[in-house]
């Protein structure tokens, strides 16, 4: 037992001393504009007017909080295994594809932070077409995430001084885009902070309603969380979303992200 006990552990410092190594994080430049949306088109819930619902777009860059460190021997295991269990969810998520599509082969999540929400902060606006009823809105896509399951919780009361997220607003992106996250995350891959910014405009000057500002903002959460696009029209996560609701991929996409341990699966 002893003997084998030893030989093992040889093996490992065998393994370490030889094992390739991988290239310094800190050597590379900082992650920007993991993905941009083109043209979008979210579906009237119910067609009110004639005239077509604003076309929400969306997008999430992301920026990189780079130190990084030689990963350990175990870390290549764990990594393995969360490579593993990727693969094994198959298309039932998009976990894989969002991987494949990365620069940076990163996983990205908050902390759980049940017991301890995210501070969320709502920046006050003149913007034309701001309506108070927006923020409800957003609140119900924050919310249709954590009744999904996903283990966080979020405090609406934060201010500017102690937010983690925030949420602002302008009148008009100058690209085919209704909303954009900009999400910052440490070298393990935990998020830090993230700043959602919505449109009270579509790209074409038509003005945002409620439920639009729901659909984008849900998708926004979606990128906030960690998540990427999916290639799939049905999911809120397709770059222009075309659905109003999140999929059941989307949810258990998100699920076992926050299942598995974030940070470089390279
Ligand atoms: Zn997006």
């Amino acid at each position: 037992m002893i003997a084998a006990a030893t030989v093992l552990i040889v093996l490992f410092i065998l393994w370490d001393a030889f094992r390739p190594k991988a290239r310094p994080l800190d050597s590379e430049p900082p992650v920007v504009a993991r993905v941009a949306d083109s043209a979008p088109a979210v579906p009237p819930t119910a067609p009110p007017v004639a005239q077509p619902v604003p076309p929400p777009t969306t997008t999430s860059q992301g920026t990189s909080v780079t130190a990084g460190r030689e990963p350990t021997y175990f870390d290549l295991l764990a990594r393995s295994e969360t490579r593993r269990r990727i693969r094994s969810s198959g298309t039932t998520t998009y976990l894989g594809e969002m991987l494949a599509q990365s620069d940076d082969s990163m996983l990205r999540r908050w902390e759980n932070r049940t017991t301890n929400p995210i501070r969320v902060y709502f920046a006050s606006t003149y913007a034309a077409n701001f309506k108070p009823e927006f923020l409800s809105a957003i609140k119900t896509a924050f919310g249709q995430w954590t009744n999904a399951g996903v283990p966080v919780r979020f405090d609406f009361g934060a201010d500017s001084s102690n937010a983690e997220v925030t949420v602002k607003w302008r009148i008009q992106f100058e690209i085919e885009r209704t909303g954009q996250t900009d999400v910052t995350w440490d070298e393990n891959g935990n998020i830090q902070s993230a700043v959602i910014t919505l449109a009270t405009f579509d790209p074409k000057g038509r003005p945002m309603e409620s439920g639009d500002i729901r659909v984008v903002a849900m998708h926004e959460v979606g990128h906030m969380l960690g998540l990427d696009h999916s290639k799939d029209s049905t999911d809120i996560m397709f770059p222009t979303a075309k659905v109003r609701d999140l999929s059941d991929r989307d949810v258990r996409t998100v699920m076992l992200l926050y299942q598995l341990t974030p940070g470089s699966l390279r």
